[in-house]
């Protein structure tokens, strides 16, 4: 069986699942080891049936279990470079590690991975594509602004985890510092609510038949303006999907391939 999950999605822990027979694959691994391991228990799984824990990139809100995690499973860290250079003082030694450039594919297992690089403040950021044909998945978060390529990687992916971080207006009249503002607001921060609604109507274009909606900022966005400024733009462009939120702090329901 193949199914993508959410476990946790926003700025205080990102975390997902994805399992394709034999491989079950952790992407990202923000929140703590105790959290994790009681979402993968609601799934009939534990920590210690990870094959492996694939992490987008260095921040905080993507890494913060894993000093404690990889002390609890031999699943095989799968990172590029920069995001280990980034985060290796802190983890335990001898962990099996596999590395690569962003852009890079390779297989896991018998899942094959695309990898394409992320325009995002932490170097080395990437984004996943995995699996294939129906049991394809894109974890797409964390990033300003999706290029052609990145479209290119994704397209026909059956599933997508797509950032819907906030809404311009609500960052350009709230009450955050104006470097912060600027931040998110760049080309190296997060998508909006409008951006990743035409990248999602793309997608649908191209075969996408679940959206799930990641990382809402809590002060930013709203969740009901998410749903209703995607699902507004899909039905414009005439093409349908199952669209859902990420749930902040606990698992999405799985979504079947
Ligand atoms: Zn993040
Ligand atoms: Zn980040």
């Amino acid at each position: 069986m193949t199914y993508f999950c959410t476990l946790a999605s926003g700025s205080a822990g990102n975390c997902s699942l994805y399992v394709n027979g034999r491989q079950r694959m952790l992407v990202d691994a923000g929140k703590n080891t105790r959290y994790i391991n009681d979402c993968l228990r609601q799934l009939a799984l534990s920590v210690s049936d990870l094959t492996h824990i694939l992490i987008t990139h260095s921040h905080g809100d993507h890494v913060a279990a894993l000093p404690v995690l990889l002390k609890h499973t031999r699943a095989t860290l799968v990172c590029s470079g920069e995001t280990f250079s980034a985060i290796a003082p802190r983890l335990p030694q001898g962990v099996p590690v596999r590395l690569f450039e962003p852009g890079e594919g390779f297989w896991l297992g018998d899942v094959p991975v695309k990898t394409f690089a992320t325009s995002h403040d932490a170097p080395g950021s990437c984004g996943f594509v995995l699996g294939q044909g129906s049991d394809r998945v894109a974890v797409c978060t964390d990033l300003g602004t999706v290029t052609g390529e990145i479209f290119e990687s994704m397209r026909g992916s059956r599933a997508v985890l797509l950032e819907c971080n906030h809404d311009a207006e609500m960052v350009k009249n709230g009450p955050y510092p104006f470097p912060l503002k600027a931040r998110i607001l760049s080309d190296q921060g997060h998508l909006s609510n409008k951006f990743a609604a035409k990248v999602a109507v793309r997608l649908c274009q191209t075969g996408t038949k679940h959206l799930l909606l990641a990382h809402l900022s809590a002060e930013n966005n709203e969740p009901r303006l998410a749903l209703d400024t995607v699902r507004a733009a899909l039905r414009e462009a005439g093409v349908e999907a199952d669209v859902s939120l990420a749930p902040r702090e606990m698992p999405g329901e799985p979504v079947l391939l």
